[in-house]
């Protein structure tokens, strides 16, 4: 097992700092998951616990598994060059009679904390950065219909968290109608209540970039670590861990060990767990072991109120009918909204001139068309089956024929271009292809384009159609 272990480590690490650190260690004895190496002395215990311990421990665990120890046991040169074990209360006219077995002696730890080794000395000192962003808090949450239950769960978690059933809470809703917001506003809350507690906000996007680099780098088990430090957990937008089965499997386990340990977790997502696609069963069934809580498209009163709050924060003016003509034609979308209005404000600024309904108008023309243009992945599906004369699962199924994959790479290849979604993303959502199948995808469908006539008619055809 060692022999293993120095193999690993001679690989990842300067052969001189090998040479002086790990050469000299001898392992004793292994009992169960527990490796007992011998060292040379209590300062070199120390520097590779301070040092080396994330290597050692990602050594030790891919041969023994995740319950691995290690034991260290350290020995001294006495005056007769003979070897005893170091143990902190030994009477100096004892030492050279200990017998060999005795030197099976672990070192007593005075800091707790490297009684288990594979506990990173010092890593609860780290400050984290919570990554919040205090503009987004309940005061400019505003309240109505659409929003009352996830507010005031949001409200019951940042009052106690992890001390409610809502736990986890998920936040779910369409595009742009607060959920980030309000996700922020929670541990901004629960900052301003409770200082000591360590929040952190991430997107699930960010989440998963992390977990893949950790893997790369062998450093899954520190990044679990870290993740288990967290007393409040927010994670924005968890539907991008559909499909991504690594990454669920390593958030189902830091969440396990967060609820068990009272703490908080907030998640946010654009559909409910019913609805929510290639996401593992155990997965979801704890996301609806707390409170699913939704945000709906603000009605008519509670869009004034948004308006009117934005306006009067950035101090300026706007005739009631301009603000009453705004609310009344973006409806399904606050970010849309903000959009609008501030667009408003600026080229009235801008122009010198009075925020009239004509330039209202005109504003939210740009809007609501601007939205009507934005076509889904599902709607491009559709279209382009269509076109062909076959159903969607034809089109996503795992057949090789030439036509049906050529309009699966069309569909690949207008996602890419119609919409904002990753090609990650675009291959989960076109019959749970990877990234590298709709890059290609798209290069075969660029390549076509030039080299085949009927080929680009399909294309330029499909192309007018989706942008109608
Ligand atoms: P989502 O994450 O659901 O896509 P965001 O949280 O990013 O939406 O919200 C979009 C914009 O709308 C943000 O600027 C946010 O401040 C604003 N917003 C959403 N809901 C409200 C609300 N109830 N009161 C005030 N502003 C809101
Ligand atoms: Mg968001």
């Amino acid at each position: 097992v060692w022999d293993n272990c120095l193999s690993f480590i001679e690989d990842n690490i300067q052969p001189q700092a090998y040479k002086t650190w790990f050469a000299p260690i001898k392992a004793v004895k292994l009992t169960d998951n527990a490796l007992s190496i011998q060292v040379p002395s209590k300062f070199f215990y120390e520097w590779l616990e301070e040092h080396y311990v994330k290597l050692l421990k990602v050594a030790l665990t891919k041969e023994l598994g995740e319950n691995a120890k290690l034991v260290y046991i350290i020995k001294m040169e006495n005056t007769y060059g003979n070897q005893r074990p170091f143990t902190e209360k030994i009477p100096s006219s004892n030492r050279t009679h200990l017998q060999p077995q005795e030197l099976d002696v672990p070192v007593k730890h005075k800091n707790p904390e490297l009684k288990n080794p594979f506990v990173i000395p010092g890593i609860r000192n780290i400050k984290i950065e919570s990554q919040l962003n205090p503009n987004y808090n309940f005061d400019n949450f505003l309240e109505g219909d659409s929003n009352r239950l996830a507010r005031s769960a949001g409200l019951a978690v940042a009052n106690k968290p992890g001390g409610t059933s809502f736990n986890p809470l998920l936040i779910f809703g369409g595009v742009g109608l607060g959920k980030t917001h309000l996700a922020h506003a929670i541990g901004v809350d629960i900052k301003d209540k409770y200082p000591e507690k360590t929040v952190l906000y991430i997107s699930a996007e960010k989440f998963t970039q992390q977990f893949i680099e950790s893997v790369k780098k062998n450093t899954r088990n520190d990044f679990i670590h870290f993740y288990q430090l967290i007393d409040v957990l927010i994670i924005d937008d968890v539907q991008f861990f559909s499909g991504k089965s690594g990454t669920q499997d390593v958030f189902f386990h830091i969440f396990n060990h967060l609820h068990q340990n009272g703490k908080q977790v907030i998640l946010t997502s654009d559909k409910a767990p019913v609805d929510m696609q290639d996401i593992e069963q155990r997965l979801l069934s704890r996301f609806k072991w707390g409170l699913s809580a939704e945000l709906q498209t603000p009605d008519y009163e509670t869009r004034i109120s948004i308006l009117k709050n934005k306006l009067y924060r950035d101090g300026v003016d706007m005739p009631e009918e301009i603000i009453e003509y705004v609310a009344k034609n973006i409806k399904t979308n606050v970010r849309e909204l903000e959009g609008a209005i501030i667009s408003l404000i600026a080229q009235s600024s801008f122009n010198k001139r009075e925020v009239t309904i004509d330039l209202a108008t005109q504003i939210v023309e740009k809007f609501v068309k601007n939205t009507k243009r934005e076509v889904s992945i599902d709607y491009i599906q559709k279209v382009v089956s269509d076109y062909f004369q076959m159903d969607v699962a034809t089109l996503q199924s795992k057949t090789r024929k030439r036509h049906i994959v050529q309009a699966r790479q069309l569909a690949m290849f207008f996602a890419k271009k119609f919409t904002k979604a990753s090609l990650a993303s675009i291959g989960s959502q076109i019959g749970k292809r990877d990234h590298a199948t709709v890059l290609h995808a798209c290069k075969t469908v660029d390549n076509l384009a030039e080299t085949d006539k009927q080929f680009r008619k399909h294309l330029e055809d499909l192309s007018k159609k989706l942008s109608q």
